[in-house]
């Protein structure tokens, strides 16, 4: 037993003996990454559970390192947090986000994309300008922007952050509360953030099928956000069953492998275009 799991383990790349030495050697590869640009965007679809809709996108950086290979943003966003570094690489997201969301316009395919912003990028003033300015130099509409803010890490400055994504809302971008239920105080930022939607983190989801409990805790997420005029996502759902649930329990949207891994921006499943954005 004890030799499978370390097996599983160093498949992912989390050595239960090094972990400091990775988080090291992440440490000292990130400036080559970023002057050599080996960041890309990945993007995963959401299926929309009333229309059939699969036009809206979740942007997920892809780092792929020579000596280190495939490194998860679960790994290297912490440490960009701590560093400073987020804020460039949140920067990259933007304008790389917005020349892919003006790619598909031109193609006639219109989707809307989540960009992930982290707390730490909203203790600073600049984000509100940086998507704002990105998105009329590139002519993209602010309504097809959702900005997905993590519950995780601590907000240092909630007036600000309250304040900024206001800005973004008045400007006609939509906001996600992102890992919803895995945070510090859930109810208090359903309280306090002007969100559209919720996002039901994927360890509730996981078990959905199989225990009472998450299916109880989902249900009144769901009836919750529901009340409050808020959308609901799932994350994470794998198994057609957990589908059938969710569309039972009245989720909204649904996100995870069962509908599509994330994938390079060419290799994404074709519009359903049963309600066409534009
Ligand atoms: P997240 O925002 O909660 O993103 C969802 C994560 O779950 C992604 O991991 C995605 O690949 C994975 N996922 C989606 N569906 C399934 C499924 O059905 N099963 C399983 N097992 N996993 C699924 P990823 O891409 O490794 O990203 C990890 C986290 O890194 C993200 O969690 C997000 O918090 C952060 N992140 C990613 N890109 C960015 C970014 O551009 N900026 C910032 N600030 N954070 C980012
Ligand atoms: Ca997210
Ligand atoms: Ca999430
Ligand atoms: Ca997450």
């Amino acid at each position: 037993k004890q030799a499978g799991k370390r097996q599983v383990a160093r498949l992912d790349g989390h050595d239960e003996a090094a972990p400091i030495a990775r988080n090291a050697l992440i440490r000292r590869r990130l400036p080559s990454a970023f002057e050599t640009r080996r960041f890309t965007l990945h993007y995963q679809p959401q299926l929309d559970l009333v229309s059939g809709d699969n036009s809206t996108v979740e942007a997920l950086l892809r780092w792929t390192d020579s000596e280190l290979g495939m490194v998860s943003p679960a790994e290297f966003i912490p440490i960009m947090e701590l560093s400073g570094d987020i804020h460039r690489i949140g920067l990259r997201v933007i304008n790389e986000v917005c020349m892919q969301a003006r790619r598909w316009l031109d193609a006639g395919v219109p989707r809307r994309v989540g960009i992930n912003v982290s707390p730490v990028q909203l203790a600073t003033r600049r984000v509100v300008s940086e998507l704002l300015s990105a998105l009329a130099r590139h002519g993209v509409p602010p309504d097809l922007i959702q900005v997905e803010i993590t519950e995780g890490a601590a907000i240092t400055n909630l007036p600000r952050a309250i304040g900024q994504l206001q800005q973004l809302r008045d400007a006609g971008i939509s906001i996600a509360l992102d890992d919803y239920g895995t945070g510090f105080s859930s109810l208090a930022m359903l309280r306090n953030l002007p969100l559209n939607i919720v996002k039901i983190d994927k360890s509730f989801i996981d078990n959905i099928d199989t225990s009472a409990a998450d299916a109880l805790l989902v249900r009144g997420v769901i009836d919750t956000a529901h009340a409050l005029g808020l959308k609901v996502t799932a994350e994470g759902v794998e198994r057609p069953c957990q589908l059938r649930l969710l569309r039972e329990l009245g989720c909204d949207i649904a996100q995870g492998f069962l509908i599509s891994r994330p994938v390079a921006p060419d290799d994404l499943p074709p519009l359903t275009a049963r309600t066409p954005l534009l």
